[in-house]
């Protein structure tokens, strides 16, 4: 029943990948790395903590002296974050430290203030009593470079930067990472019916959504974006707009990719010499796919012509330009990854295409659940809405029984 014309999305995915190479790293700011991939490892040049530290409010004391129950100490001073210690802590004294604050010489140990009792002397001298009945030398210390020392790998090349990563970098005074630098892409949504967001619709006019909707997608994986517009059904424009399009990395066109006499993108874009690696993929949404590449000035550019159906175009994003722009910012593995989840109903499959079905996952005393949400193909968008993710079914005509599990790709 598959089509034999139409590319398996397997092959559409090995194709894609073998031309989305990583980009050259580069050295980016520490305020703007955050999502980048790293270039080289980062070795620490400091220790951290960068002196024995005390992890608690409390008293810093030699933990021989407070053994016994109710060790009675005389106070030296108290120090807080920030502060240097001024003096050793000997036999019989202590020091008030805060969180934070250097561990004084002489001290191998923190009690919390929580087990710390004032005793009354008389005097103007502090004195304290030890409530604790155990302490263990070293206790409540993080000591210098004990979470990192100096020269060690901090984060290793391959890294892609979470927040903690960000910190960590912060910690270790790192102001300038080499990363891998993420791909510029355009974005032109072509149609003569398209309108901007905004204004009156003419009739037979609708409004440009794929636009919004890529540039959203895009989120953190692209480097420079480009938005080119509207490009109406006329081959001028379109040749005009993707030789703009052309001067990113990636050039992301969506509509005229179809059977339809005005679906004019793969006449253009072979007349500008961008070479078609495969035209239409074996998927539902998503069927009429357009992908190719340039070789413009030595350097590699995609070119991915996604279908006009929202759907279509948001399924095909998720599929091949999200991996490709992850691989091309130097992700390792790029694959969309595809969660499990039982289903909550029967499913009754009748497909000649792999298919991706919107749904709607939920938690169960029995686990993860998904099931179908109202939709009505793919040019509805507003259904696809209500979906938190697609179950996807390989073609064939079958049943899938309640409780079975299934592959789910996260929107
Ligand atoms: P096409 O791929 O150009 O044949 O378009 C398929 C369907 O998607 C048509 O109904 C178009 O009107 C619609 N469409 C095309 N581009 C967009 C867009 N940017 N936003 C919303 N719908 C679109
Ligand atoms: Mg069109």
């Amino acid at each position: 029943m598959a089509h034999p014309q139409l590319i398996s999305v397997d092959e559409a995915q090995r194709l894609i990948f073998s031309l989305a190479v990583p980009r050259l790293a580069h050295l980016c700011p520490l305020d703007s790395a955050l999502g980048h991939v790293l270039g080289e490892s980062v070795v620490s040049r400091e220790d951290s903590p960068p002196f024995d530290k005390s992890l608690v409010d409390g008293c810093a004391v030699r933990a021989c002296d407070v053994s016994r129950i109710g060790g009675e100490l005389r106070v030296l001073e108290s120090i807080a974050a920030g502060e240097v210690p001024s003096q050793r802590v000997v036999a019989g004294t202590t020091s008030r430290i805060m969180t934070g604050a250097p561990i004084p010489e002489g001290a191998d140990a923190v009690v919390m203030c929580e087990y710390v009792e004032s005793v009354p002397t008389g005097s103007g001298r502090e004195t304290v009593r030890i409530g604790s009945a155990e302490i263990r030398a070293g206790q409540h210390i993080l000591r210098r470079g004990e979470s990192i020392q100096r020269g060690a790998v901090a984060l290793p090349a391959g890294r892609q930067l979470r927040p903690v990563d960000i910190g960590v970098l912060a910690a270790l005074g790192v102001e300038l990472v080499s990363a891998v630098a993420r791909p510029s892409v355009a974005i032109v949504a072509t149609g003569s019916e398209l309108m901007p967001e905004s204004g009156q619709l003419g009739p037979a006019q609708i409004r440009n959504s794929n636009g919004p909707m890529l540039r959203a997608l895009l989120g953190q994986l692209a480097g420079r974006v480009n938005d080119l517009g509207i490009g109406p059904d006329s081959e001028e424009v379109l040749e005009s707009l993707i030789q703009q399009g052309l001067e990113s990395d990636v050039l992301l066109l969506s509509g005229g990719v179809s059977a339809g006499i005005h679906d004019l993108v793969p006449g253009v874009l072979d007349k500008l010499g961008v070479k078609r690696v495969f035209h239409k993929v074996n998927l539902k949404p998503g069927k009429p796919l357009w992908f190719g590449s340039t070789d413009s000035n030595g350097v590699n550019r995609l070119v991915f012509g996604l279908p006009g159906n929202p759907a279509s175009a948001l399924v095909c994003f998720e599929l091949f330009v999200r991996p490709a722009l992850m691989r091309m910012g130097g992700v390792a593995d790029a694959s969309p990854r595809f969660g499990r989840a039982r289903l909550a109903a029967d499913l009754l499959v009748r497909t000649d295409r792999l298919s991706f079905l919107p749904a709607r996952y939920f938690e169960t005393e029995g686990g993860a659940a998904v099931e179908r949400v109202s939709w009505k193909g793919s040019a509805d968008l507003f259904g696809l809405s209500q979906a938190s993710c697609l179950i996807r079914v390989p073609c064939g005509e079958y049943r899938l029984a309640a409780g079975q599990c299934v592959d789910v790709l996260w929107l």
